[in-house]
């Protein structure tokens, strides 16, 4: 078999025990994805050709090659598909990152994956800021403000969001905000009220996320919420419990903390100082400096 078709079945194999282990999605990119769909090239075949052509070189696999280094079976094949699987996107240049951004967009604005909400929405609310920004925000989904607008968290909670963004020292221009579900969830009459995002909801939108995410590559990331918390890291033990605790998804540490609108049903200062905290904990972890002033937002006075 040549070694473009063993690196496919090789490939084939380890999303087969991806899958296995419960992985739902796999994040590959436009270029990949491209390769992958190309007639089977003549090239590999010939490099087959001219292998078997040439002198041989020592089989390390063998005992008289000298000194042999056997490789585990599982690690001979898991070469050639974690390479396809996860390209380094990081190795993207600015410009190539745009227009990879451009082009999910352009999908992603195209999706009808929900008939029912492709048949309620306005817009396709697909997440704003800097693609190179080191900070991302999470939220649930978009409500009518939002879908309106086409961006998220423009409406109330939004405008408390940008609030907390503004404390800790950044514009919502130099992060990058966006939500589990990228259309509004369908309610009756439409105009106003939200409703929490279904789990198939959830799941079917998630892969846009993920494909964000794996473009911008943030350093740190803000789940807003339970909602947020839930589709990203599948945890439902509740956003009490689990704030103020780094999660780890995809290798970015993710800061769960109370959805702004929860503030605004709850304005006591100890909910605030417990966000604020959280973003505290974020700053900390980007490298950022912390003022006096910042330390002491939403704290008692003291006596
Ligand atoms: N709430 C969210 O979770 N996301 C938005 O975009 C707006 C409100």
């Amino acid at each position: 078999m040549s070694r473009y078709l063993s690196a496919l079945e090789a490939t084939e194999d380890y999303v087969r025990s991806l899958q296995a282990m419960g992985v739902r999605f796999l994040n590959i990119q436009e270029k990949t994805l491209f390769a992958l769909r190309q007639p089977l090239p003549e090239q590999p075949e010939m490099m087959v050709a001219r292998e078997e052509q040439a002198p041989r070189v020592p089989d390390l696999q063998k005992p008289s090659a000298g000194p042999v280094m056997v490789l585990p079976e599982a690690a001979k094949t898991a070469v050639a598909p974690l390479s396809l699987i996860q390209p380094a996107v990081s190795a993207l240049t600015g410009e190539e990152k745009a227009a990879t951004m451009a082009a999910l967009r352009e999908r992603a604005l195209a999706c009808v994956k929900c008939p029912h909400l492709v048949k309620s929405r306005r817009t396709v609310v697909f997440g704003t800021g800097d693609i190179h920004a080191r900070l991302m925000f999470v939220g649930e989904a978009p409500g009518a403000d939002e879908d309106a607008r086409g961006e998220p968290f423009v409406g109330a909670a939004g405008q408390l969001l940008t609030r907390i963004i503004k404390a800790m020292g950044f514009t919502r221009e130099t992060i990058y905000i966006a939500n589990i579900l990228k259309c509004r969830p369908d309610m009756p009459g439409q105009s106003y009220g939200n409703r929490r995002p279904t789990p198939d909801e959830m799941k079917t939108c998630l892969p846009w996320l993920l494909e964000q995410i794996d473009l911008i590559r943030p350093a740190v990331m803000v789940a807003l919420g339970a909602t947020a918390v839930e589709g990203l890291l599948g945890k439902t033990e509740g956003i009490t419990r689990l704030r103020g605790r780094f999660q780890i998804f995809r290798d970015i540490p993710v800061m769960p903390t109370f959805h702004p609108s929860y503030l605004l049903h709850n304005q006591a200062n100890t909910e605030k100082r417990k966000v604020w905290e959280d973003m505290m904990q974020v700053l900390e972890k980007l490298g950022l400096p912390i003022t006096e002033k910042q330390r002491g937002f939403f704290l008692p006075p003291r006596q």
